[in-house]
């Protein structure tokens, strides 16, 4: 699929150390092709290769230490900015009652997205209220209050013989008088873009005058996905795209094209056929998705942020010289930490999964007594702990709030580092001389 294209064609950028363009331009040809193989639409494709070849081939780019890592970074912000960038959500305060019209072909799976809304919305202290407008089938409403009953949430219906432009005019005071904030109208769909759909579908909207109107496009459909949403929005005139059946969509190519070819933004997702199976579209997320890399990027980010190079360079010198000092050890603590909190960084490694890390607890209290222990000692006790005594130790535990057996254990295992850091040191150096062989 597209995730392992791309990462086959990173990975082979990662083993080459330095860069040449004609490494980029190879790279970009092979991305090129795992794009338009997902699906993504071709002029879209087009454009998106030539803004991150020419972003690329910038002397930055070649000449850092970490070209691949670069190539890959402009590969995902750009993936990101193709979905919107940003997270793009309903503006809810348009109007109370709220209305929100679902519209799209049949199957593509409007009945379930408005209900999913509706359960989503009521979580955030919401009170939806489903309007069943696709009276063509008698099924069509039994499935909206089906839904609904399961959410708990009220469904409007007149019935299969009265006009969908009437039902939905009448449930707005309908939702009024029962306290409903929300509307979300149902509507009905054909298995192909028709006249008379849209007539009715233009007809209800200039009756009760959407805040919003979501077109809900099944994912699996690929590019007729994007084309079904090009025609809509020019005829119809949508807001956003709900993107159903995430889940089965291993391509991913509609989901990549559609905001660049209609201009709207996916605002939700659909993932499942539960009621549950839902959430807010999230450009940057979905992109590291399709890059299958977790959000290993953003935890690149943070540690660059976190450690200055040169800050590096002082400590392997320390460590070589063997001055390497509690109050170092304290430096890279707060170092570590300044990354966000432990847990935070283990989930964004790839591969690892929830569940795995569930069972899985860092322990920040330890490291905040370290702290506390560590803080109460001078500097020169940091600099040399030889010289911390009885005396010395239960005035640092006192100053800490800790024990004389935490101060230990502490001095103990500082000491224990500090002899493995030079042995590795030592060894290095060893087998740079020649004078071990492993
Ligand atoms: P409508 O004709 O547009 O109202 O479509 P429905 O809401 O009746 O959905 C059609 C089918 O798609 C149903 O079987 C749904 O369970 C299924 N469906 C809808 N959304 C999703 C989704 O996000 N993932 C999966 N796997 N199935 C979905
Ligand atoms: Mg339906």
């Amino acid at each position: 699929n597209l995730a392992n294209k791309l990462q086959n064609v990173f990975k082979k950028l990662r083993g080459k150390g330095k860069l040449t363009e004609k490494d980029i331009k190879d790279a970009m040809r092979e991305v090129r092709l795992a794009l338009l193989e997902a699906d993504v639409n071709f002029k879209v494709v087009k454009d998106f290769i030539d803004r991150v070849s020419e972003k690329c081939i910038g002397a930055e780019v070649l000449e850092s230490l970490t070209p691949a890592q670069h190539v890959i970074k402009i590969v995902r912000d750009e993936l990101t900015e193709l979905m919107g960038s940003t997270q793009s959500k309903l503006n809810l305060s348009a109007g109370s009652p709220f209305i929100l019209m679902m519209v799209g072909l049949q199957g593509s799976g409007k009945t379930t997205t408005a209900a999913k809304i509706g359960g989503y919305l009521k979580k955030q202290g919401k009170h939806p209220l489903l309007v069943a407008c696709d009276i063509y089938r008698p099924a069509a409403i039994k499935q909206l209050q089906v839904v609904g009953d399961k959410l708990g949430i009220p469904v409007f219906s007149m019935g299969q013989n009265i006009s969908p432009v009437d039902i939905a005019k009448a449930s707005i005071g309908a939702a009024k008088k029962g306290g409903n904030d929300v509307i979300i109208i149902d509507t009905a769909g054909r298995l192909h873009i028709d006249e008379e759909m849209m007539q009715e579908l233009k007809d209800i909207k200039s009756e009760v005058r959407p805040h919003e109107i979501l077109l809900v496009v099944d994912a699996m459909t690929g590019q007729d996905a994007v084309n079904i949403a090009k025609n809509f929005n020019e005829q119809l005139g949508i807001d956003g795209i709900v993107m159903t059946k995430l889940d089965g969509d291993t391509r991913g190519g509609a989901a990549l094209s559609v905001k660049a070819v209609t201009g709207k933004p996916i605002k939700f997702a659909g993932i499942g056929e539960k009621l549950e199976d839902i959430e807010p579209f999230y450009p940057d997320r979905m992109a590291s998705r399709i890059l299958g890399m977790g959000d290993v990027l953003t935890l690149i980010e943070k540690a660059e942020q976190a450690f200055d190079e040169k800050k590096a360079m002082e400590l392997q010198e320390k460590i070589s010289k063997h001055q390497f000092t509690l109050q170092d050890f304290l430096d890279q603590m707060q170092e570590v930490k300044k990354m966000g909190p432990l847990n935070q960084l283990l989930e964004m490694i790839p591969g690892l999964n929830q569940k795995q890390l569930k069972g899985f607890n860092v322990d920040e209290k330890e490291i905040t007594k370290i702290e506390a222990i560590i803080k109460s000692m001078t500097p020169e006790e940091r600099a040399n702990p030889s010289i911390i005594n009885s005396s010395r130790k239960k005035r640092i535990a006192m100053g800490s709030g800790t024990s004389i057996q935490d101060v230990n254990k502490l001095l103990r295992e500082f000491e224990q580092t500090r002899k493995m850091m030079k042995q590795f040191q030592d060894i290095d150096k060893d087998l740079k001389k020649g004078k071990k062989k492993f």
